[in-house]
């Protein structure tokens, strides 16, 4: 393992979990105690910087590697990973509040993502023909997606595995090196992250995480990195892609939403209810991709919500065992949450589970809010608490209507036995689940995202592979050209020569009538 890398002849420790004497630190806390679960550096911008320079030097050696030799290392460590699932999952539960079952499950998508882009990076980024059509045909050519180098990925924490894992993973299998910022309240699992795979490289810093707050995202985002793929709230993916103007650095962006539920007059209405309860409630709210509100077609509206008042009994959140979800992981959430309730309860609305009381100082219990005004900020502003806003409509025109009615377009859902398909095609966002909740992105070959102010750009799938590269074309002569047009030996015969060509192929039947 030759590489300038032997610049550095001690590897940097992948995680700076241990800070040294005089270093600034920080304290991650179980969000369900109190307690501190760990104690972090806070990185500098030196700190940042010389992590993105010992990843251009790692990405020297990474980057030459062949598809099938990252793939090695990338399967071994998704092996590695799912034997100590239960160890990550114990942090994660740790640092972000939430079932350990729910963990897990996280975890498990993302391994299985894992896996896929180190399974399929050669055959979407390896050189691929291209036809040359008639004008060129003396020349063969080819497309092929080489990496960008370094990779820099700022994370949120309410999935601490599962999203920075589908830019991590997909870089990675690309064929660069990667300097994760995870947020500050889950930063024992970024560093978890990078350990593990520095174990699988012989401490290589392919994947580096960089601990602190918001100022080392932000330091991050300046330094040069060739790519910034960011996932987080709206607001901070907008400082974001300003910082990252200042160098022309590319990023992605994947930001906040405010998902709708359709549920059509001909749905299973107990499924529908079942899905509606699971998107909106697990995970106490905090999914990007959650239900947050519900339009139910007005002939089945009071059956729905019977359903879902039924479904939601003893539901509950608490800090132990049996508790079907977990605390509010960040703090000064509770106080949206509280905010949102109360400005849809002061403008009408009916709370058929749950209310205003619900909302304790940790823990938020699930509350459910019929008759919305669609202009309160529960049906306008990302709630991010175990919230459902359910609305009547009278037809599914309507319901796409108030959908896309929002500044978000990130995911969404649709319940109906015959018009799922066309439903889901009219809602503007970037991924739609019919008859059933949150299913694409268990789907490591689908695309990622959204639009509006969820962002742009993609992850997963061949999409989220590319998203990490850059298109390299390259044409190859094979034989001399017919037509000696890119030169200044060019004659009369040559330029004929190519205006029939042209006419022939172009300028046949489908003209201007005389
Ligand atoms: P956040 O925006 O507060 O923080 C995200 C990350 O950005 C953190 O690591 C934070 O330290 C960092 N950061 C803060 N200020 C920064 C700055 N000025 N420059 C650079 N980095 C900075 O978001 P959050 O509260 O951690 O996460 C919740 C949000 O993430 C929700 O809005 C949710 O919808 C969204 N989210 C989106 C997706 C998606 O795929 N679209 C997935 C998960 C979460």
């Amino acid at each position: 393992m030759t590489s300038t890398f032997d610049r550095h002849p001690n590897p940097p420790a992948t995680s700076a979990s241990v800070p040294a004497d005089g270093v600034e630190t920080f304290e991650s806390l179980d969000p369900a105690t109190g307690d501190v679960v760990g104690v972090h550096p806070v990185a500098g911008p030196e700190d940042v910087a010389l992590a993105v320079e010992r990843a251009r030097d790692a990405a020297q050696w990474w980057g030459a590697l062949s598809f099938d030799e990252r793939a090695e290392h990338l399967l071994t460590w998704r092996s590695v990973i799912t034997r100590r699932i239960a160890q990550l999952a114990a942090l994660s539960r740790s640092e972000t509040g939430k079932p350990i079952a729910d963990a897990q499950l996280e975890i498990a998508l993302a391994i299985d993502h894992v896996a896929w882009a180190a399974k399929h990076a050669k055959k979407v980024l390896g050189p691929q023909n291209v036809s040359s059509g008639l004008v060129m045909a003396n020349q063969k050519s080819t497309v092929e997606y080489k990496p960008l180098g370094v990779v820099g990925v700022i994370g949120p924490w309410n999935y601490p595995v599962f999203t920075p894992m589908g830019s991590i993973a997909y870089a990675l299998a690309a064929g660069n090196t990667v300097v994760f910022k995870p947020s500050e309240y889950t930063p024992g699992v970024g560093v978890w992250l990078a350990d593990t795979l520095s174990e699988v490289v012989g401490g290589i810093p392919v994947l580096q995480t960089i601990t602190g707050l918001g100022p080392t995202g932000a330091a991050l985002c300046t330094s040069g990195v060739d790519k910034l793929a960011f996932t987080g709230s709206t607001a901070t993916g907008k400082k974001v892609m300003a910082a990252c103007a200042e160098r022309l650095t590319p990023v992605v962006i994947e930001a906040g939403g405010k998902d709708s539920l359709i549920v059509d007059q001909d749905a299973n209405i107990a499924k529908a209810a079942e899905a509606a309860l699971w998107g909106g409630m697990s995970n106490a709210g905090q999914t990007c991709i959650g239900t947050e509100r519900v339009y139910v077609h007005e002939r089945v509206f009071d059956a729905f919500v019977a359903e879902i008042t039924e479904q939601a009994q003893g539901l509950r959140a608490g800090g132990d065992a049996g508790a079907h979800i977990g605390p509010i992981t960040m703090p000064s959430q509770v106080d949206v949450i509280r905010s949102h309730v109360q400005d849809a309860l002061d403008r009408g609305a009916t709370a058929v589970v749950g209310g205003i009381d619900a909302v304790g100082e940790r823990f938020v219990q699930p509350t459910i809010l019929t008759h919305v005004p669609e202009t309160s900020s529960a049906i306008t502003e990302e709630t991010f608490g175990p919230t459902l806003a359910i609305n009547p409509v009278r037809d599914m025109d309507e319901a796409v209507r108030l959908t896309n009615a929002g500044k978000y377009g990130l995911a969404g859902a649709v319940f109906s036995k015959r018009n799922g398909m066309e439903i889901a095609r009219r809602i503007r966002s970037g991924m739609t689940s019919v008859n059933g909740i949150i299913t694409f992105a268990g789907v490591p070959g689908l695309p990622f995202g959204g639009v509006g102010e969820s962002g742009f750009g993609r992850i997963h799938g061949p999409d989220g592979l590319k998203e990490f590269t850059y298109a390299k074309a390259i044409t190859r002569q094979r034989y001399a050209p017919p037509l000696n047009l890119t030169s200044f030996k060019r004659t009369v015969r040559d330029e004929k020569g190519l205006n029939l060509i042209v006419t022939l192929l172009h300028g046949g039947k489908k003209t201007l009538k005389p």
